[in-house]
């Protein structure tokens, strides 16, 4: 389409106002502009803040020569150009104001050249007005320049903050950007220092490595988005609960591509973690949702930064259950396989002994009775598929595997919980539970306690709670059955280390039970980890997890002595 002033009911009719607060928007304003001319390749270049300089450069569709003055006349725009238009706008510009805006504040040079056109049209503004024209060699694109911006406004420029500050958000703007496109290569030069290069690949993994580093990115995890026709597409990534920071400000959304704020879609996106982060952190998340034109407005803002949905509660529920799922489903669980991998052989039934669980070095809590370290132990076999037969330098051990499982447990949880490392798995669906008055009145009290091991709780009626994640290690069993129990020993035990009950009880029903054939690897395993722990002979509730017969003794039974 060719630039035309907007008619006067058009006019009336867009959001107008003023977009030009500070260097960041008009880095905004020009980036927006060179992604609208279809460009494959914008280079970004600021000096003293923007102040001074920015520079846009692109590979677009350039301007027809005869229409480069048009571009800088107010409400002059190619991206709509009746009412109607209004209503499908996928241009990120559409109100023809970003040019002349800019054009009133600062210095502006263009030079761009369209397809089919031999030589490239020259522009310079000086106070909105045309100082000088003509012709000028250049590929297709566009370049604008922009100088001495806020010079003759004061005011303006008293209002913007440190050059650092004004890099940051000009920085911010462009990696938004670079998110939303990652088939567009973006580079951004500030003070002729290279801040943000991306491929242009095309795929939003390589734009976030640039944007948040490879540490970061390797903690995103893929939303796929439902391909149902009556509902926005949401697609992305968001960060496993690892990644997650102290501050906010880490979602990215973008809708149909555009770079919006939106209370509803941070709130979506924090309840669809809810239970999975530690209180006081915060997710990320970059979050594209697609939806018919009609079905949001575009035009609610003098920026355009923020839109409205025609149905807000679909979106709201679109984006919660992508994030949910997606974090739900591909979180790390301890998994029989992988075990098994780790085992070296199949285990022939499940033992969820997960890789984690080894400790690199001995705990560093206090043993609550002072017992000696386990020797180097060598495993022989299982006796009835509860006790594990071991050689020591110094005569036979006979472990019992539940025990010495529990042990293993209650030290790691301890460990994990105390440096807020606790695995959680979220639940796909909350769970809700019914428990006793008296069960409630406990579950009411201890709700951070339990929050603080990974349970996800929250009241939900008189006697009812929701359930939205458990701790990893209970996961696959009978995390319920555990719960009630928890709650009745707690509503017994009064004022006792419910802390440490809690961790005791996950240990419990964490652990491998009687019974359980297991494998030599399992074995071994199992016993390599009882060896690390810092009381090995006993279990959390203080039964012996093992019977040791020395060399002495067994010549004794023997007769031999
Ligand atoms: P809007 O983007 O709302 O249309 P602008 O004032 O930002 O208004 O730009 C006016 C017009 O100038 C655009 O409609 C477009 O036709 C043209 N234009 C601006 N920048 C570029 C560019 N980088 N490449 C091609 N055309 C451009
Ligand atoms: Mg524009």
């Amino acid at each position: 389409m060719s630039i035309k002033v907007l008619e006067p009911q058009v006019v009336s009719r867009i959001a107008a106002g003023e977009v030009v607060e500070r260097p960041a928007s008009v880095v905004k304003e020009l980036v927006e502009n060179s992604l609208d001319a279809g460009s494959s390749q914008i280079s970004i270049e600021v000096r003293g803040g923007g102040v001074s300089l920015i520079r846009v450069t692109d590979n677009g569709a350039g301007i027809p020569s005869g229409e480069v003055g048009l571009a800088f006349d107010r409400y002059a725009t190619s991206k709509i150009s009746s009412l109607e238009d209004l209503e499908s706008i996928l241009s990120l510009g559409f109100r023809g104001e970003a040019l002349p805006s800019i054009a009133a504040v600062a210095q502006v040079d263009m030079i761009t050249c369209a397809p089919g056109e031999r030589v490239g049209a020259y522009l310079s503004l000086i106070g909105g007005a045309i100082a000088s024209r003509g012709s000028q060699g250049r590929a297709q694109g566009t370049t604008v320049t922009v100088r001495s911006l806020f010079r003759q406004v004061p005011a303006r420029l008293k209002f913007l903050k440190s050059v650092a500050t004004e890099n940051g958000h000009i920085a911010n703007v462009v990696s938004q950007y670079a998110l939303a496109f990652p088939e567009v290569k973006f580079s951004l030069s500030i003070d002729g220092r290279m801040a943000l290069r991306t491929p242009g690949s095309g795929r939003l993994i390589d734009s976030i490595i640039e944007v948040y580093g490879v540490e970061v990115a390797g903690h995103m995890i893929e939303i796929e988005g439902e391909a149902k026709a009556s509902s926005p597409q949401v697609v992305g990534m968001v960060g496993s609960p690892k990644v997650s920071r102290s501050e906010r400000g880490q979602l990215s959304f973008f809708v149909n591509r555009r770079w919006v704020n939106s209370r509803l879609l941070a709130r979506a996106v924090e309840e669809a973690y809810h239970g999975l982060l530690m209180s006081g952190k915060h997710p990320i998340a970059v979050i594209n949702i697609w939806l018919p034109t009609q079905e949001v407005d575009v035009n609610i803002h003098p920026t355009k930064s923020e839109v409205k949905f025609r149905n807000e509660h679909l979106v709201f529920s679109a984006v919660y259950r992508a994030v949910r799922q997606a974090l739900v489903e591909k979180m790390p669980v301890p998994r029989i396989e992988e075990v098994a991998v780790a085992y070296e052989s199949p285990s022939r039934q499940a033992f969820p002994l997960p890789a984690q669980v080894r400790l690199a070095s001995p705990a560093p809590w206090a043993p609550e009775v002072p017992t000696s370290p386990l020797p180097v132990l060598r495993v022989l076999g299982q006796l009835d598929n509860s006790y594990i037969i071991a050689e020591g330098p110094d005569g036979l051990y006979l472990i019992d595997q539940h025990a010495a499982h529990e042990r293993v447990l209650f030290e790691n949880i301890e460990h994990q919980r105390s440096q807020r490392e606790i695995e959680i798995q979220g639940l796909l669906e909350p769970m809700t539970l019914e428990v006793s008055p008296r069960q409630g009145e406990v579950l009411r009290s201890h709700y951070e306690a339990l929050a603080e091991f990974g349970f996800s709780i929250e009241p939900f009626g008189d006697r009812t709670f929701l359930v939205r994640a458990v701790p990893a290690l209970v996961y696959r069993k009978d995390w319920v059955g555990m719960l009630r129990e928890l709650l009745d020993s707690l509503a017994e035990g009064g004022k006792g280390d419910w802390v440490e009950g809690i961790a005791k009880s996950i240990a419990c029903h964490g652990a491998v039970r009687a019974g359980q054939a297991l494998t030599d690897a399992e074995m071994r395993e199992l016993v390599r980890q009882l060896e690390q722990t810092a009381t090995p002979r006993t279990c959390p509730h203080g039964r012996p997890t093992m019977i040791h017969l020395s060399s002495g003794q067994l010549k004794k039974e023997f007769g031999r002595t």
